[in-house]
C-alpha cells in the first residue's frame, strides 16, 4: 500500500483504538493486539500475481508483456476492481489501487473485496487483433484465480466493454458448463453488461458535491449554521452562490460528470472548463458540453484543439494549455484524468473550494492536508468514484439471476446506495476537524475490523 494510503489507514485505526465504543468488549491488552493485526491484515495484498504474457504481434515478432493481478483483502466478499492498460502501470501502483478498492467496497456496504490488475502498455501502440490476444491471454495465464466468486475485473484507464466482452468469452471458453456472466463486470449491454454502467463513475461524481451542497444541506442548515466547523463554513458559502465548475479529464468519468453539471437544475452551477490530455477549454459563460461530447465521440476522444476546429464546430471557448484548469479562479475542480495531478509542487497555486476526486488518488498526501488545513473540502475517490463499482455490482446480481433492469432502475439504485453513504459520513464530517477522507477511511477500517472481529481473525 503506498505511504499516503496506509497513513490514513494508520491515522483511522488509531481514531478507532481511541474511541472505547467501539468493540467494547475487548480487554485493554487483547484490544491493543487486536489493532496490531489489523494493521498486519490491512497494510499489506493478500497475493501478487505477476505473469509475462506471450503476445506474437501481427508483424512477426514475439514479445512478453509484464501483467499484474493484486488481491489485496476479500474480507466483505470476491476481490473486485477494474483492469488497467497503461504504459506505467507498475506493481506498486496496482497494490496501492487494490487497496483503494477494498476500502472503497467497505465504505459503500458493496459486498466485494478488493482486486486490480494492470498489464503494462500503451494500447494506441497494439492493432486490435493483438489487444484481443492480450486480453485472451491475461484471463489464460490468471484464470486460476479469476471467476464469478473469487475475483472479478472491470474495466479501468485503457480498457472498456470491448475488453471486457473478450475477457468474458475468453473465461467461459476455458471453463465450458460453469457459471461466466459474473466473471467480468463492465461488459457490453448485448453481452450481460448492466444498463447505466458507463455513466456510473461520472454520474455517482456528481452526485456526490450535488447531494452536499443542496440536499444535504438543505435538511441541515440551521445546525451547520451555529457549528464553528471550518468546512461547514465552506459548504454554506459554496451552496450561496453560482459555482464555475472546472473538469480535469474528458473521458467516461470527466465527460459524464461534465454532462450531469451542465443538465443540473438543483444547483446554480455551470462548466467553465474542461480539458484533456492536450488541452484546456475556457468559457466565462459556461462551455457548451453536449457539443463537446458529440466532437470528442467523432474524434477518437479528443477535444478540439484549434480555433478552427473549434468554429467548425459552433462551440465558443478560449484554447489553454493543458494544465491550466488545475489553476483557474473557479469554485470546484473535478479532477477525473489520473494520480497524483495535485501535488506538493502546485498545490498552493490551486483556487477551488471544493475538489471532487473522480480519479483514483489525484491529490497527493502532502497537497491533502495543506488544502484540507485551508478548509477547501476534497471528496475523496472511495466516496465520490465509487459508482462504478456499485453498478457493478447491481450487474453482477443481474448476471447470476438472468434478470435484467431498466436504465432507471440501476440509476435510483445507485442513487439510494450512495445516499445511505453520504448520509452515515457527513454529519460526523462537519461535526470533527477531521477531513472528509480521514472520516471515509474511518467508517470504512471500522467496517473491515467489526468484521474481521466478528470472524475471529484477529488472534
Ligand atoms: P478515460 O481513459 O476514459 O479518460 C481519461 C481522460 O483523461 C481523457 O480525456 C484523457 O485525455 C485525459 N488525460 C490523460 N492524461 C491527462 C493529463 N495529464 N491531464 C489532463 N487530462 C488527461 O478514463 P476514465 O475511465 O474516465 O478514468 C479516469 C480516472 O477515473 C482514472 O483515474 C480511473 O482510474 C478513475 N476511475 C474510473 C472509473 C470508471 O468507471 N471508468 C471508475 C472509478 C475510477
Amino acid at each position: 500500500m503506498a505511504s499516503q494510503t496506509w497513513a490514513i489507514v494508520q491515522h483511522a485505526l488509531d481514531a478507532l483504538l481511541e474511541d472505547k465504543s467501539f468493540l467494547p468488549n475487548l480487554p485493554d491488552r487483547a484490544r491493543e493486539q487486536a489493532f496490531t493485526s489489523l494493521a498486519a491484515i490491512l497494510s499489506t495484498p493478500n497475493h501478487v500475481h505477476k505473469s509475462f504474457l506471450r503476445i506474437p504481434l501481427e508483424k512477426g515478432k514475439i514479445v512478453r508483456i509484464p501483467a499484474f493481478r493484486v488481491q489485496h483483502n476479500d474480507t466483505l466478499g470476491p476481490y473486485k476492481g477494474g483492469i488497467r492498460f497503461h504504459e506505467s502501470v507498475n506493481e506498486d501502483e496496482v497494490v496501492n489501487l487494490a487497496a483503494l478498492m477494498t476500502l472503497k467496497n467497505a465504505l459503500h456496504e458493496v459486498p466485494f473485496g478488493g482486486g486490480k490488475g494492470g498489464v503494462v502498455i500503451n494500447p494506441r501502440d497494439f492493432t486490435e487483433r493483438e489487444l484481443h490476444l492480450i486480453c485472451e491471454k491475461y484471463v489464460r495465464y490468471f484464470s486460476d484465480i479469476l471467476g464469478p466468486d473469487k475475483d472479478i475485473p472491470a474495466p479501468d484507464v485503457g480498457t472498456g466493454d470491448r475488453e471486457m466482452d473478450w475477457m468474458m468469452a475468453e473465461y467461459k471458453s476455458i471453463r465450458p458448463g460453469k457459471p461466466y456472466r459474473g466473471s467480468f463486470t463492465g461488459k457490453s449491454v448485448v453481452n450481460g453488461g448492466s444498463l447505466g454502467r458507463r455513466e456510473a463513475t461520472g454520474k455517482g461524481v456528481y452526485f456526490t458535491f450535488r447531494f452536499m451542497l443542496y440536499d444535504f444541506l438543505k435538511d441541515h442548515s440551521k445546525w451547520l449554521t451555529e457549528t464553528n466547523n471550518s468546512f461547514a463554513k465552506t459548504a454554506l458559502a459554496l451552496a450561496d452562490r453560482s459555482l464555475k465548475v472546472a473538469v480535469q479529464g474528458f473521458g467516461n468519468v470527466g465527460s459524464i460528470t461534465a454532462l450531469e453539471a451542465y443538465h443540473c437544475t438543483h444547483l446554480k452551477n455551470k462548466v467553465v472548463a474542461v480539458s484533456d490530455r492536450n488541452v484546456t477549454l475556457y468559457n466565462s459563460d459556461g462551455l457548451n458540453i453536449p457539443a463537446l461530447v458529440e466532437f470528442t465521440t467523432k474524434n477518437g476522444g479528443d477535444l478540439p484543439t484549434t480555433e478552427e476546429q473549434l468554429s467548425q464546430n459552433k462551440i465558443k471557448a478560449e484554447i489553454k494549455t493543458r494544465d491550466e484548469v488545475l489553476y483557474l479562479d473557479i469554485d470546484v475542480l473535478i479532477l477525473a484524468a489520473l494520480e497524483d495531478q495535485i501535488h506538493q509542487s502546485n498545490m498552493e497555486q490551486v483556487k477551488a473550494k471544493m475538489i471532487v476526486e473522480g480519479a483514483n488518488a489525484p491529490v497527493t498526501g502532502e497537497a491533502d492536508k495543506y488544502l484540507s488545513d485551508k478548509g477547501v473540502i476534497i471528496v475523496p475517490d472511495i466516496l465520490a468514484n465509487a459508482g462504478g463499482v456499485i453498478v457493478s455490482y447491481f450487474e453482477w446480481l443481474q448476471g447470476r439471476e438472468t434478470q435484467f433492469y431498466s436504465e432507471e432502475e440501476v440509476f435510483k439504485l445507485l442513487f439510494d446506495k450512495m445516499e445511505v453513504t453520504m448520509d452515515t459520513i457527513l454529519p460526523q464530517f462537519f461535526g470533527d476537524p477531521f477531513s472528509l477522507r480521514q472520516n471515509c477511511y474511518i467508517h470504512a477500517v471500522m467496517k473491515l475490523c467489526t468484521i474481521l472481529y466478528r470472524q475471529g481473525k484477529l488472534y
